[in-house]
């Protein structure tokens, strides 16, 4: 649907600090800032046969899979089905009951494993969109975010321990 050889990249930039969201052919070697316009070039073998195994921000290999469109859509939908459904049952419609239910299913699952995932850094929380190859990626792993956290904490605990 949207994997076109390209592949949208949401980050912090680490040099100026802004935030950036920038359109790129997938497996590219580098990215540039769009406001300081410093460059960020992929860790060596970030691209293993097409999927991206590390951030080029951070160089973090933890990356995990994320749910990614707007939650309210998603009640939408899932209201759309219980709505139209109960009406198609006060109507004596049994088969349209069934079907509209499950329609809004497969919307719902097509939002979910098609549109919506994308990859994210747990360091960086940088996002990876529309991303061809996210096979095998993991998902959200509490303990590894909990193990970046931490790390996290204590470096932000050392810099205000150091700073005057
Ligand atoms: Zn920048
Ligand atoms: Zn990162």
């Amino acid at each position: 649907m949207h994997y076109d050889g390209h592949m949208n990249v949401t980050f912090g930039c680490p040099h100026c600090e802004q935030p950036a969201r920038l359109d790129v052919p997938d497996a590219t070697q580098a990215i540039a800032c769009p406001h300081c316009h410093a460059k960020l070039r992929f860790p060596p073998g970030a691209w293993s046969s097409g999927r991206l195994t590390r951030c080029v921000v951070c160089p973090s290999t933890d990356l995990f899979l994320r749910k990614d469109f707007p939650q309210s859509l998603g009640v939408a939908v899932v209201a759309l089905g219980i709505v139209s459904s109960t009406i198609a049952y006060y109507f004596g419609h049994i088969y349209l009951t069934y079907g509209l239910l499950f329609a809004c299913a497969a919307i719902d699952f097509v939002l979910y494993y098609v549109v919506g995932q994308a990859l994210v850094c747990y360091r960086c929380q940088t996002h990876y969109r529309m991303l061809a190859g996210l096979d095998g990626h993991a998902p959200f792993n509490l303990e590894t975010h909990e193990r970046y956290r931490q790390e996290a904490a204590r470096l932000s605990d050392r810099q205000n321990a150091t700073a005057p």
